[in-house]
C-alpha cells in the first residue's frame, strides 16, 4: 500500500444479504465491508481500525514522523493494526502492552509486522494519557508519534465521519438503521459526527463489553466534540459474558452465519453485533420496511481471539 492508496482508498463494498429471516420481517440488512478494506487478506490493519488510523497515518507521514508509538492490551486489534499499518508505510513501530510480558498470535503478528514491544506494568500503564509520562517516552524513544489505546482520537473521528458518508452515498436507499459493535465507542461517535443532521439513520452501538457506561463514554466524546446527537443508542446487553468472553450460542451463531453466507465474523466484536442484529429482528424490533446496515467492522486477524 502507498500514500495514495491511504489518502483515497476505493470504497470498500456495500452488500445487500439475501436471507429469508430479513424477508420474512419485510427488513432488509445490508453490511457495509469494512472487513475488506485491507492491504492485503485477513491483514490486521482493516476495518475500523484502518478508518480510525487513515488520518493520523497522513498527518504523520505529512509531519515527517519516522516512527509510530501506541497502547494496547496483549490482545488488542488496534496494537496489531499500528504494526502492520508501519509495515506498509514504511513507519517504525513501537507498542507499549499492559502487563506482564506474554506471547501470544496477537503479538507475534505485531512482532512480524516489526513493532517493538514493551510490556509496561498496570500501574505505570494507567498514566499512559498523562503528559508527564508522554514526555518521558519521548526523551526515550526520540520523536514518535503517539496513538491513544485503542486509537480513538480526533482524526480517528474523522476517518469514521468517512466512512458513514461512504455508506450513505453507496446505499441504494436511505438506511434507517446504522449498527456498529462497540468497545471505546470512538467508531460510534465518529459515524454518528458524519451522517446528515436531517432525517439520519437511528445508530445503534452494541457493546462487546459488560455493564453499562458505554452511554456515558459516547456521550462524553460527543460533548468533547461539541455535538448535540440524539439519534443513537446502546445495547448493552449483548456482551455474551463480557469482553472477549464467548458463548456456545455465539459459536453456533457465527458457524451459521459463515455457512450460509461465506461472511466470517470474529467473536470479540462482530459476532456480537449481528446476532444481536438477528436477535432484535426475531423480537419485531425493526418494522417491516426497515433499511439496516450492519458495519462489519474487521478484526479478523487471529479468529478466536482477538481484542
Ligand atoms: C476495535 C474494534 C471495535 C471497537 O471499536 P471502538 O471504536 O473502540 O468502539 C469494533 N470492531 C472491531 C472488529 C474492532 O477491532
Amino acid at each position: 500500500m502507498n500514500f495514495a492508496d491511504l489518502k483515497s482508498p476505493p470504497p470498500s463494498p456495500l452488500i445487500l444479504l439475501n436471507d429469508q429471516q430479513w424477508d420474512n420481517r419485510g427488513v432488509r440488512l445490508y453490511i457495509k465491508r469494512d472487513d475488506l478494506l485491507a492491504p492485503l487478506p485477513n491483514d490486521p490493519f482493516c476495518g475500523n481500525k484502518w478508518r480510525k488510523l487513515q488520518y493520523n497515518l497522513i498527518h504523520a507521514k505529512e509531519e515527517g514522523y519516522k516512527t509510530l508509538l501506541t497502547f494496547g492490551g496483549a490482545y488488542s486489534n488496534h496494537l496489531a493494526a499500528v504494526a502492520s499499518a508501519g509495515n506498509h508505510l514504511g513507519l517504525a513501530t513501537i507498542g507499549m502492552v499492559r502487563g506482564e510480558e506474554v506471547n501470544n498470535p496477537t503479538l507475534a503478528l505485531a512482532r512480524k509486522n516489526g513493532m517493538e514491544l514493551h510490556f509496561v506494568d498496570r500501574t505505570t500503564y494507567r498514566t499512559k494519557n498523562e503528559p508527564a509520562y508522554l514526555r518521558q517516552l519521548e526523551d526515550r524513544f526520540g520523536r514518535v508519534y503517539i496513538l491513544p489505546e485503542g486509537g480513538t482520537n480526533s482524526a480517528a473521528y474523522s476517518g469514521c465521519a468517512a466512512l458513514a458518508k461512504e455508506v450513505i452515498a453507496q446505499c441504494p436507499e436511505q438506511p434507517t438503521h446504522l449498527a456498529v459493535a462497540c468497545g471505546t465507542g470512538g467508531t460510534l461517535t465518529g459515524l454518528l459526527s458524519g451522517l446528515p443532521e436531517d432525517t439520519p439513520p437511528q445508530v445503534m452501538g452494541i457493546s462487546a463489553l459488560k455493564g453499562n457506561f458505554m452511554t456515558g463514554e459516547v456521550e462524553q466524546q460527543l460533548t468533547a466534540l461539541g455535538l448535540n446527537r440524539t439519534n443513537w443508542e446502546i445495547h448493552s446487553n449483548f456482551h455474551h459474558g463480557g469482553y472477549a468472553r464467548q458463548n456456545q450460542e455465539l459459536m453456533n451463531f457465527i458457524q451459521s452465519f459463515y455457512q450460509q453466507h461465506d461472511i466470517l465474523l470474529e467473536p470479540v466484536y462482530t459476532g456480537k453485533l449481528f446476532y444481536a442484529l438477528y436477535a432484535l429482528l426475531s423480537q419485531g424490533y425493526f418494522p417491516a420496511g426497515s433499511r439496516v446496515v450492519g458495519v462489519h467492522t474487521g478484526g479478523m486477524q487471529s479468529f478466536g481471539c482477538n481484542i
